[in-house]
């Protein structure tokens, strides 16, 4: 493992190489077409791959985390509020527990509950609205009401009618689906 300046010169050589590379990319194109431009070319494609990888083996050497949503790594910098380590490719903040992701028909549904009228609405209704079959709708809110997505009002009367929580809200703020 390299010592701690030649990894902090290492890491100040890069941004040389990286500036570098981008002025050649565009000097390339004021060499006379033929044989040497293309090589030129080569070789500037060939690095553009290869930097990204070997920039994320140093900051991994520099003690960084990766996130492997993505190929080369994606170096999680430290950020937000405390400061964690987060990907600003797919926005991952380690040590966060990855947040539970609803299908696209389970989203519907908590969609369509936004503008439940109170006392909520029963499956059935839940079901033609979103387009799909009443059983499903059942089964999905009532596993939705077993994580406190959705709220359910039991009647004597008629079937239960469920309604959106303060935390489904929450999840459909999140995802921007509201
Ligand atoms: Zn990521």
């Amino acid at each position: 493992m390299p010592d701690a300046i030649t990894i902090a010169a290492l890491a100040a050589g890069f941004k040389y190489v990286k500036d570098a590379v981008s002025l050649l990319k565009d000097a390339k194109d004021l060499l006379p077409a033929g044989e040497k431009r293309e090589a030129a070319q080569r070789l500037l494609v060939e690095a553009e791959e290869r930097i990204p990888v070997a920039e994320a083996q140093l900051a991994k050497a520099l003690g960084y985390q990766l996130c492997r949503c993505d190929y080369p790594p994606a170096i999680m910098l430290e950020t937000g509020q405390p400061p964690r380590p987060r990907c600003p490719k797919c926005g991952r903040v380690e040590g966060e527990a990855a947040e539970h992701r609803y299908s696209e028909e389970e989203e519907k549904v908590l969609h369509f509950l936004v503008n439940a009228p109170y006392g909520g609405i029963p499956a059935v209704v839940v079901a033609q609205n979103v387009g799909i079959a009443p059983a499903k709708a059942e089964y999905y809110l009532d596993s939705l009401s077993q994580s406190g997505m959705v709220g359910c009002n039991l009647s004597m009367a008629g079937p239960p009618e469920y309604y959106l929580e303060q935390a489904g809200k929450g999840y459909l703020v999140k995802r921007n689906l509201l």
